[in-house]
């Protein structure tokens, strides 16, 4: 895609004691959060821990029982003051995993429909629609139908259509997750790039771990209704709040006497070399050997350890063989359970 800089920043998005429960318990429970200007921030979770519910009260799809959400100095919710206004007045672009991309309509009358809708003359919606088809290199598909077009073209669509107006916020649920995982990769990269360029605030929900740790300059990492921590990638990663965050971004390995180790952070002692001043040594028995593409990933039974650990290695032992596994202290992480 190519860079045209648009001068305009993203909204700020501050959400406060925003609740949105169903009948089961489910849902949003009341959250807190800050969004700034600009930023790319992921909303990480498991299936069914609310993330959708967020992004849809955020677009104004759905309404909270509790709580407010401003965009800059406009309150666009506020359950309290009764204040509600409506997704197409938010100034908002979303994907969605259903693309709902117009079969009837042409890739420039579905990428234009948002400009129709908001009564942009015909010459000014023309020179947009070309500039946003541009920019997703899709000008020479302009007049194709949606299905003349591969997946990731449609995903490009849906992507022109979100951004043509010029949202200040974004809203993508989960609109990769019915690509393959090249293609999942590259758009991720695009879209990531569209954002930067643009200004535009984005809140990228996904379930994938490693796409919200590619892209992200926040995550939110939910669970159950639930913010459980957020943080750059860095932090989640090192410092996660607690276990089930700690297994949410990354492999990890319990030790014995309690915390654990990231499973990138164990080495396996295989040559003649001792452990290092700074490292501890557990025995282990291989289990079992995985081989993921430039690396094995080994199954080995910790003494004392609650559960079986991963160790990246570039070769398999043999199921039963005894290992001295090392690692540094400093990469130990405590949590408060
Ligand atoms: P996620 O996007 O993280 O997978 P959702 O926000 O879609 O999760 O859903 C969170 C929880 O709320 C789930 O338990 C789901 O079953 C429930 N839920 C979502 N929408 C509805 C609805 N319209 N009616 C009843 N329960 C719902
Ligand atoms: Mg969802």
């Amino acid at each position: 895609m190519r860079a045209v800089a648009i001068d305009r920043l993203g909204t700020r998005v501050v959400v406060e004691g925003l609740r949105r429960t169903y009948g089961d318990g489910s849902g949003l429970l009341p959250t807190d959060l800050v969004i700034e200007p600009g930023e790319f921030l992921s909303v990480l979770g498991p299936s069914g821990c609310g993330k959708s519910t967020l992004l849809r009260l955020l677009a104004g799809l759905d309404r909270p029982q509790r709580g407010r959400i401003r965009f800059g100095d406009r309150v666009v919710c506020d359950v309290e003051r009764a204040v509600f206004t409506p997704p197409r007045e938010r100034g908002l672009g979303m994907v969605f995993q259903d693309l709902a991309l117009w079969p009837h309509l042409s890739v420039a009358a579905n990428v234009g429909f948002p400009l129709r809708v908001a009564g942009v003359p015909w010459a000014e919606l023309a020179t947009r629609v070309a500039e946003v088809l541009r920019r997703v290199d899709l000008d020479a598909a302009a007049e194709k139908m949606p299905h003349q077009l591969s997946g990731g073209q449609q995903q490009r669509v849906a992507i022109a259509r979100a951004l043509v107006a010029r949202p200040s916020l974004l809203l993508l649920d989960e609109p990769l997750s019915a690509l393959d995982a090249a293609l999942r990769e590259q758009l991720l990269g695009e879209i990531r790039s569209l954002a930067t360029e643009s200004g535009v605030t984005t809140v990228f929900v996904t379930h994938d771990r490693a796409e919200a740790m590619s892209v992200s300059d926040r995550i939110v990492v939910m669970r159950a209704g639930h913010i459980r921590q957020h943080g750059s990638p860095e932090q989640l990663y090192h410092d996660p709040a607690d276990a089930f965050v700690a297994e949410f971004v990354g492999t990890f390995n319990p030790l014995p006497a309690g915390g654990g180790v990231r499973a990138e952070r164990v080495r396996l002692i295989d040559d003649d070399t001792g452990p290092a001043a700074d490292e501890v040594t557990l025995d282990a028995i291989v289990r079992a050997a995985v081989f993921t593409g430039g690396t094995y990933r080994l199954r080995c039974e910790v003494d004392g350890a609650p559960r079986p650990w991963v160790v990246p290695h570039p070769r398999a032992p043999d199921p039963g063989t005894e290992v001295r596994l090392a690692l540094r202290t400093a990469d130990v992480i405590t949590l408060a359970s």
